[in-house]
Protein backbone atom coordinates (compact mmCIF):
# COMPACT_ATOMS: atom_id res chain seq x y z
CA UNK A 1 0.00 0.00 0.00
CA UNK A 2 1.38 3.56 -1.24
CA UNK A 3 -0.09 6.48 1.32
CA UNK A 4 2.47 8.66 0.27
CA UNK A 5 -0.40 10.20 -2.35
CA UNK A 6 -2.13 10.97 0.58
CA UNK A 7 0.93 12.87 1.97
CA UNK A 8 1.13 14.83 -1.48
CA UNK A 9 -2.49 15.47 -1.56
CA UNK A 10 -1.98 17.07 2.40
CA UNK A 11 1.40 19.34 1.34
CA UNK A 12 -0.15 20.56 -1.85
CA UNK A 13 -3.54 21.51 0.19
CA UNK A 14 -0.86 23.51 2.93
CA UNK A 15 0.96 25.22 0.28
CA UNK A 16 -2.25 26.05 -1.30
CA UNK A 17 -4.24 27.60 1.74
CA UNK A 18 -0.75 29.45 3.19
CA UNK A 19 -1.87 32.11 0.24
CA UNK A 20 -5.42 32.36 0.75
CA UNK A 21 -6.21 35.59 1.38
CA UNK A 22 -10.10 35.79 1.02
CA UNK A 23 -13.07 34.10 1.77
CA UNK A 24 -13.73 33.13 -1.76
CA UNK A 25 -11.11 31.74 -2.58
CA UNK A 26 -10.93 29.83 0.71
CA UNK A 27 -14.70 28.33 -0.30
CA UNK A 28 -13.07 27.34 -3.80
CA UNK A 29 -9.92 25.56 -2.29
CA UNK A 30 -12.46 23.97 0.05
CA UNK A 31 -14.54 22.48 -2.83
CA UNK A 32 -10.85 21.59 -4.42
CA UNK A 33 -9.88 19.07 -1.49
CA UNK A 34 -13.26 18.37 0.43
CA UNK A 35 -16.23 18.55 -2.55
CA UNK A 36 -17.61 15.46 -4.30
CA UNK A 37 -15.11 15.58 -7.13
CA UNK A 38 -12.36 16.91 -4.61
CA UNK A 39 -8.98 15.19 -4.23
CA UNK A 40 -9.68 14.07 -0.42
CA UNK A 41 -13.14 12.61 -1.89
CA UNK A 42 -10.80 11.33 -4.85
CA UNK A 43 -8.68 9.23 -2.32
CA UNK A 44 -11.41 7.64 -0.98
CA UNK A 45 -12.14 6.13 -4.33
CA UNK A 46 -8.71 4.22 -4.76
CA UNK A 47 -9.86 2.25 -1.62
CA UNK A 48 -11.87 -0.56 -4.23
CA UNK A 49 -8.57 -1.12 -5.62
CA UNK A 50 -6.63 -2.35 -2.31
CA UNK A 51 -6.56 -5.66 -0.52
CA UNK A 52 -8.99 -6.14 2.38
CA UNK A 53 -6.13 -5.60 4.65
CA UNK A 54 -4.84 -2.52 3.54
CA UNK A 55 -7.77 -0.75 3.21
CA UNK A 56 -8.35 -0.22 7.29
CA UNK A 57 -4.87 1.47 7.39
CA UNK A 58 -5.42 3.51 4.09
CA UNK A 59 -8.60 4.66 5.23
CA UNK A 60 -7.10 5.59 8.83
CA UNK A 61 -5.02 8.23 6.66
CA UNK A 62 -6.94 9.67 4.79
CA UNK A 63 -9.69 10.31 7.28
CA UNK A 64 -6.74 12.32 8.91
CA UNK A 65 -5.69 14.38 5.81
CA UNK A 66 -9.54 15.46 5.81
CA UNK A 67 -9.61 15.94 9.59
CA UNK A 68 -6.37 17.80 9.34
CA UNK A 69 -7.91 19.78 6.09
CA UNK A 70 -10.94 20.68 6.91
CA UNK A 71 -9.31 22.20 10.82
CA UNK A 72 -7.20 24.33 8.59
CA UNK A 73 -10.48 25.63 6.57
CA UNK A 74 -11.84 26.42 10.35
CA UNK A 75 -9.58 28.13 11.50
CA UNK A 76 -8.82 30.16 8.13
CA UNK A 77 -12.14 31.32 7.52
CA UNK A 78 -12.51 32.71 11.73
CA UNK A 79 -9.04 34.15 10.53
CA UNK A 80 -10.57 35.99 7.55
CA UNK A 81 -14.00 36.98 9.13
CA UNK A 82 -12.39 38.59 11.73
CA UNK A 83 -10.34 40.58 9.35
CA UNK A 84 -13.40 41.48 6.89
CA UNK A 85 -15.06 42.66 10.03
CA UNK A 86 -12.29 44.70 11.00
CA UNK A 87 -12.01 46.19 7.46
CA UNK A 88 -15.50 46.60 7.43
CA UNK A 89 -15.07 48.94 10.87
CA UNK A 90 -12.33 51.06 9.67
CA UNK A 91 -14.22 51.88 6.59
CA UNK A 92 -17.15 52.88 8.64
CA UNK A 93 -15.75 54.88 10.83
CA UNK A 94 -17.91 58.17 11.39
CA UNK A 95 -15.71 61.10 12.06
CA UNK A 96 -17.16 63.07 14.99
CA UNK A 97 -15.02 66.02 14.31
CA UNK A 98 -16.52 67.00 10.73
CA UNK A 99 -18.86 69.55 10.27
CA UNK A 100 -22.51 68.47 9.53
CA UNK A 101 -24.30 68.77 6.62
CA UNK A 102 -26.38 72.11 5.96
CA UNK A 103 -29.91 71.15 5.70
CA UNK A 104 -30.98 73.87 2.26
CA UNK A 105 -34.10 76.05 4.19
CA UNK A 106 -36.49 76.95 2.00
CA UNK A 107 -37.42 80.74 2.09
CA UNK A 108 -40.66 82.58 2.83
CA UNK A 109 -42.22 84.11 -0.43
CA UNK A 110 -41.81 87.28 -0.25
CA UNK A 111 -45.58 87.98 -0.33
CA UNK A 112 -46.44 85.94 3.21
CA UNK A 113 -43.65 87.85 4.36
CA UNK A 114 -45.13 90.98 3.84
CA UNK A 115 -48.36 89.55 4.89
CA UNK A 116 -46.81 88.15 8.23
CA UNK A 117 -45.39 91.52 8.94
CA UNK A 118 -48.97 93.11 8.37
CA UNK A 119 -50.90 90.62 9.89
CA UNK A 120 -48.46 90.71 13.42
CA UNK A 121 -49.37 94.66 13.23
CA UNK A 122 -52.78 94.30 13.26
CA UNK A 123 -53.03 91.73 15.51
CA UNK A 124 -50.69 94.00 17.94
CA UNK A 125 -53.77 96.32 17.59
CA UNK A 126 -56.23 93.69 19.08
CA UNK A 127 -57.55 92.60 15.48
CA UNK A 128 -58.69 89.32 14.79
CA UNK A 129 -57.77 87.48 11.21
CA UNK A 130 -60.90 86.58 9.22
CA UNK A 131 -60.45 84.35 6.35
CA UNK A 132 -63.21 83.08 3.32
CA UNK A 133 -63.49 82.11 0.23
CA UNK A 134 -61.99 82.31 -2.72
CA UNK A 135 -64.98 81.04 -5.04
CA UNK A 136 -67.81 83.40 -4.11
CA UNK A 137 -71.43 84.25 -4.33
CA UNK A 138 -72.75 87.12 -6.76
CA UNK A 139 -74.21 88.23 -3.03
CA UNK A 140 -71.16 88.05 -0.79
CA UNK A 141 -68.91 89.67 -3.57
CA UNK A 142 -70.98 92.32 -4.78
CA UNK A 143 -74.62 92.98 -3.45
CA UNK A 144 -73.87 92.58 -0.23
CA UNK A 145 -71.26 95.37 -0.62
CA UNK A 146 -73.85 97.78 -1.94
CA UNK A 147 -72.95 96.99 -5.51
CA UNK A 148 -76.24 95.44 -6.53
CA UNK A 149 -76.42 94.22 -9.97
CA UNK A 150 -75.64 96.79 -13.40
CA UNK A 151 -74.06 98.76 -10.93
CA UNK A 152 -71.43 100.78 -13.08
CA UNK A 153 -68.68 100.12 -10.81
CA UNK A 154 -68.80 96.34 -11.59
CA UNK A 155 -66.89 97.12 -14.29
CA UNK A 156 -63.90 98.24 -12.06
CA UNK A 157 -63.83 94.34 -10.99
CA UNK A 158 -64.37 92.13 -13.82
CA UNK A 159 -63.84 88.67 -12.27
CA UNK A 160 -63.71 85.33 -13.79
CA UNK A 161 -67.16 83.73 -13.18
CA UNK A 162 -67.88 80.10 -12.45
CA UNK A 163 -71.46 80.62 -13.20
CA UNK A 164 -73.85 83.42 -13.48
CA UNK A 165 -74.22 83.80 -9.59
CA UNK A 166 -70.45 82.17 -8.35
CA UNK A 167 -67.49 83.64 -8.84
CA UNK A 168 -63.80 83.74 -8.28
CA UNK A 169 -63.62 86.96 -5.56
CA UNK A 170 -62.38 90.06 -7.08
CA UNK A 171 -61.64 91.59 -3.38
CA UNK A 172 -61.60 90.07 0.19
CA UNK A 173 -64.48 92.52 0.86
CA UNK A 174 -67.43 89.25 0.68
CA UNK A 175 -65.15 88.06 4.38
CA UNK A 176 -66.28 91.42 5.88
CA UNK A 177 -69.71 90.75 4.99
CA UNK A 178 -69.73 87.50 5.85
CA UNK A 179 -67.79 88.19 9.24
CA UNK A 180 -70.26 91.27 9.80
CA UNK A 181 -73.23 89.45 9.21
CA UNK A 182 -72.19 86.45 11.63
CA UNK A 183 -72.32 88.74 14.56
CA UNK A 184 -75.88 89.44 14.43
CA UNK A 185 -75.98 92.97 14.82
CA UNK A 186 -73.27 92.76 17.88
CA UNK A 187 -70.18 94.59 17.96
CA UNK A 188 -67.38 95.17 18.43
CA UNK A 189 -65.97 93.87 14.79
CA UNK A 190 -62.33 93.98 14.58
CA UNK A 191 -60.80 92.01 11.92
CA UNK A 192 -58.27 92.14 9.03
CA UNK A 193 -59.02 89.61 6.03
CA UNK A 194 -55.64 88.32 3.79
CA UNK A 195 -56.01 86.54 0.96
CA UNK A 196 -55.81 86.04 -2.67
CA UNK A 197 -58.39 87.49 -5.34
CA UNK A 198 -58.82 87.52 -8.92
CA UNK A 199 -59.51 90.09 -11.63
CA UNK A 200 -60.42 89.60 -15.38
CA UNK A 201 -57.06 91.89 -16.00
CA UNK A 202 -54.47 91.69 -18.79
CA UNK A 203 -51.11 90.59 -17.21
CA UNK A 204 -48.17 93.24 -17.20
CA UNK A 205 -45.60 94.78 -14.90
CA UNK A 206 -48.21 96.45 -12.29
CA UNK A 207 -51.63 94.35 -13.18
CA UNK A 208 -52.12 90.30 -12.67
CA UNK A 209 -54.74 88.34 -12.89
CA UNK A 210 -54.18 86.97 -9.42
CA UNK A 211 -52.72 89.19 -6.21
CA UNK A 212 -53.37 89.70 -2.74
CA UNK A 213 -54.99 91.50 -0.76
CA UNK A 214 -55.68 92.67 2.76
CA UNK A 215 -58.41 94.59 4.42
CA UNK A 216 -59.45 95.55 7.38
CA UNK A 217 -62.69 96.44 9.02
CA UNK A 218 -63.48 97.74 12.54
CA UNK A 219 -67.46 98.13 13.56
CA UNK A 220 -68.48 99.72 17.04
CA UNK A 221 -70.27 102.18 18.46
CA UNK A 222 -68.36 105.39 18.14
CA UNK A 223 -66.20 104.76 15.41
CA UNK A 224 -64.83 107.88 13.42
CA UNK A 225 -62.63 109.34 10.60
CA UNK A 226 -59.98 109.67 13.13
CA UNK A 227 -59.59 106.51 14.87
CA UNK A 228 -59.22 105.19 10.70
CA UNK A 229 -56.52 108.13 10.25
CA UNK A 230 -55.01 107.14 13.52
CA UNK A 231 -54.59 103.83 12.95
CA UNK A 232 -53.14 103.93 9.18
CA UNK A 233 -50.51 106.55 10.26
CA UNK A 234 -49.38 103.94 12.79
CA UNK A 235 -49.42 101.05 10.09
CA UNK A 236 -47.58 103.07 7.35
CA UNK A 237 -44.96 104.12 10.50
CA UNK A 238 -44.51 100.13 11.00
CA UNK A 239 -44.12 99.17 7.65
CA UNK A 240 -42.40 101.87 5.95
CA UNK A 241 -40.30 104.03 8.68
CA UNK A 242 -40.88 105.91 11.77
CA UNK A 243 -41.20 109.28 9.76
CA UNK A 244 -43.68 108.31 7.26
CA UNK A 245 -46.94 110.74 7.33
CA UNK A 246 -50.10 110.34 5.56
CA UNK A 247 -52.30 111.74 3.36
CA UNK A 248 -56.06 111.07 2.85
CA UNK A 249 -57.32 112.40 -0.68
CA UNK A 250 -60.97 112.31 -1.48
CA UNK A 251 -62.17 109.01 -3.15
CA UNK A 252 -65.32 107.28 -4.59
CA UNK A 253 -65.87 103.22 -3.52
CA UNK A 254 -69.57 102.01 -3.45
CA UNK A 255 -69.34 100.04 0.31
CA UNK A 256 -67.83 103.35 2.40
CA UNK A 257 -68.85 107.24 2.49
CA UNK A 258 -66.88 108.76 2.72
CA UNK A 259 -63.83 107.16 0.93
CA UNK A 260 -60.48 107.92 0.50
CA UNK A 261 -57.10 107.24 -1.22
CA UNK A 262 -54.32 107.11 1.50
CA UNK A 263 -51.29 108.11 0.38
CA UNK A 264 -47.76 108.21 2.78
CA UNK A 265 -44.64 110.29 2.37
CA UNK A 266 -42.44 108.41 -0.19
CA UNK A 267 -39.28 106.51 2.08
CA UNK A 268 -37.39 106.55 -1.13
CA UNK A 269 -36.37 110.46 -1.66
CA UNK A 270 -38.22 111.78 1.81
CA UNK A 271 -40.50 113.75 0.04
CA UNK A 272 -37.85 115.84 -2.71
CA UNK A 273 -39.61 113.65 -5.27
CA UNK A 274 -38.09 110.85 -7.09
CA UNK A 275 -38.90 108.09 -9.79
CA UNK A 276 -40.88 105.73 -6.95
CA UNK A 277 -42.99 108.63 -5.83
CA UNK A 278 -43.36 110.04 -9.68
CA UNK A 279 -41.65 113.29 -8.41
CA UNK A 280 -44.66 113.62 -6.43
CA UNK A 281 -43.13 113.00 -2.79
CA UNK A 282 -46.18 111.22 -2.15
CA UNK A 283 -46.93 107.42 -2.93
CA UNK A 284 -50.80 105.65 -2.69
CA UNK A 285 -50.87 102.93 -0.67
CA UNK A 286 -54.53 102.03 -0.15
CA UNK A 287 -57.86 103.08 -0.44
CA UNK A 288 -60.18 103.13 2.90
CA UNK A 289 -63.32 105.31 4.09
CA UNK A 290 -66.22 104.81 6.86
CA UNK A 291 -68.24 101.85 6.21
CA UNK A 292 -71.42 102.93 3.93
CA UNK A 293 -75.00 102.88 6.15
CA UNK A 294 -76.19 100.43 3.25
CA UNK A 295 -73.44 97.93 4.16
CA UNK A 296 -74.03 98.07 7.49
CA UNK A 297 -78.05 97.60 7.55
CA UNK A 298 -77.54 94.89 5.11
CA UNK A 299 -75.18 93.00 7.19
CA UNK A 300 -77.76 93.14 10.00
CA UNK A 301 -76.71 96.12 12.31
CA UNK A 302 -78.22 99.40 13.31
CA UNK A 303 -76.14 101.93 11.51
CA UNK A 304 -77.85 104.53 14.03
CA UNK A 305 -75.94 103.17 16.50
CA UNK A 306 -72.83 101.78 14.75
CA UNK A 307 -70.02 103.20 12.77
CA UNK A 308 -66.80 101.65 10.96
CA UNK A 309 -64.11 102.07 9.11
CA UNK A 310 -63.14 99.64 6.52
CA UNK A 311 -59.53 100.06 4.37
CA UNK A 312 -57.72 97.66 1.70
CA UNK A 313 -54.48 97.35 0.43
CA UNK A 314 -52.28 94.85 -1.46
CA UNK A 315 -49.98 93.37 -0.12
CA UNK A 316 -48.35 93.15 -3.68
CA UNK A 317 -47.92 97.09 -4.23
CA UNK A 318 -46.24 96.99 -0.64
CA UNK A 319 -43.82 94.39 -1.24
CA UNK A 320 -43.20 96.01 -4.74
CA UNK A 321 -42.29 98.98 -3.39
CA UNK A 322 -40.59 97.92 0.10
CA UNK A 323 -38.14 96.13 -2.33
CA UNK A 324 -38.07 97.90 -5.26
CA UNK A 325 -39.88 94.93 -7.52
CA UNK A 326 -40.70 96.64 -10.62
CA UNK A 327 -42.69 93.60 -12.20
CA UNK A 328 -45.46 92.14 -10.14
CA UNK A 329 -45.42 88.88 -11.91
CA UNK A 330 -42.33 87.77 -10.61
CA UNK A 331 -44.04 86.99 -7.51
CA UNK A 332 -46.30 84.27 -9.74
CA UNK A 333 -43.66 82.78 -11.77
CA UNK A 334 -41.67 80.98 -9.12
CA UNK A 335 -38.23 81.48 -10.40
CA UNK A 336 -35.90 80.79 -7.53
CA UNK A 337 -33.14 83.51 -8.25
CA UNK A 338 -36.02 86.04 -7.59
CA UNK A 339 -37.52 84.12 -4.35
CA UNK A 340 -34.30 83.19 -2.61
CA UNK A 341 -33.54 86.51 -1.67
CA UNK A 342 -35.81 86.49 0.62
CA UNK A 343 -34.24 83.94 2.73
CA UNK A 344 -34.67 83.26 6.38
CA UNK A 345 -31.68 84.24 8.44
CA UNK A 346 -30.53 81.83 11.06
CA UNK A 347 -32.52 83.63 13.95
CA UNK A 348 -35.99 83.13 11.81
CA UNK A 349 -36.18 86.42 11.08
CA UNK A 350 -36.04 87.20 7.04
CA UNK A 351 -34.03 89.35 5.02
CA UNK A 352 -36.97 91.91 3.96
CA UNK A 353 -36.05 94.87 5.12
CA UNK A 354 -35.04 96.73 1.65
CA UNK A 355 -36.25 100.13 2.66
ZN1 LIG B 1 -39.92 109.92 -3.85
Amino acid sequence: MDTSEIGQVQESFDQAVAHIEDLKSLQQLKVEYLGKKGKVTGLMKEMKNLSKEERPQFGAAVNETRNHITEIIEQKTQTLEAEALEAKLAEETIDVTLPGRNFSLGSPHPLSLIIENIEDFFIGLGYEIAEGYEVETDYYNFEALNLPKSHPARDMQDSFYISEEMLLRTHTSPVQARTMESRAGKGPVKIICPGKVYRRDSDDATHSHQFTQIEGLVVDKNIHMSDLKGTLELFAKEIFGEEREIRLRPSYFPFTEPSVEVDISCFKCKGNGCNVCKYTGWIEILGAGMVHPNVLEMAGFDSSEYSGFAFGMGPDRIAMLKHGIEDIRHFYTNDLRFINQFKVTEDGGAKNESI
